[in-house]
């Protein structure tokens, strides 16, 4: 185990908190990038003490089960137009950065008022791209990381804390 439920459930508390200080007057909608950032935005949405929405996208990167190449694909865009708005793009884990850069100047070119990133984890060892992100949760070393949402192989995402997955564990798993 890396995070326990407890760190997770404090972390998110802060978070929350520090959301609705800075959003206070701002007309926020909420993007979670599915499929990780599931658990944690329905998390983050009950601790929020300001109005906001939700929206998701879907984005699947090239690449193999543990490494994003940065050719993104979208598989499901937002429902509502985001022009204008004050756009919170929630992930679960920035690991290269690849998949953040496309998503943000993507959603950039659709002219929303502001638009900030808030992810519960990150790898700031792996980072290959620059990338402002306003709220972490937590940063984690160079590891492969499941629970809370994440997955591998589409396992794990039931875990209520994180875990490091080891570096022999089967990809069928
Ligand atoms: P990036 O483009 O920043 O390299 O990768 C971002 C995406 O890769 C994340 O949204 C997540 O889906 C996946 N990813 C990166 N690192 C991990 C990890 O440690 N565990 C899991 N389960 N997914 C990861």
């Amino acid at each position: 185990m890396l995070i326990s439920t407890e760190q997770l459930e404090q972390r998110v508390g802060e978070l929350g908190l520090e959301i609705s200080r800075d959003y206070a007057d701002k007309d926020l909608v909420m993007v979670g990038v599915l499929r990780g950032a599931v658990i944690f935005i329905a998390d983050l949405l009950r601790q929020l003490e300001v109005p906001c929405e939700i929206d998701f996208m879907a984005v699947s990167s090239y690449g193999s089960s543990r490494d994003s190449s940065g050719v993104v694909r979208i598989l499901k865009d937002l429902d509502d137009s985001i022009t204008g708005r004050d756009v919170l793009i929630v992930e679960d884990i920035v690991d290269s950065g690849l998949t953040l850069n496309y998503l943000m100047r993507n959603l950039q070119a659709r002219d929303p008022a502001s638009i900030e990133v808030c992810s519960l984890l990150t790898k700031p060892e792996r980072r290959r791209v620059e990338i402002p992100i306003r709220y972490v949760g937590f940063e984690i070393p160079n590891t492969f990381v499941v629970g809370y949402g994440l997955d591998y192989g589409q396992h794990y995402r039931n875990l209520d804390y994180v875990a490091e997955l080891p570096d022999d564990t089967e990809p069928s798993l």
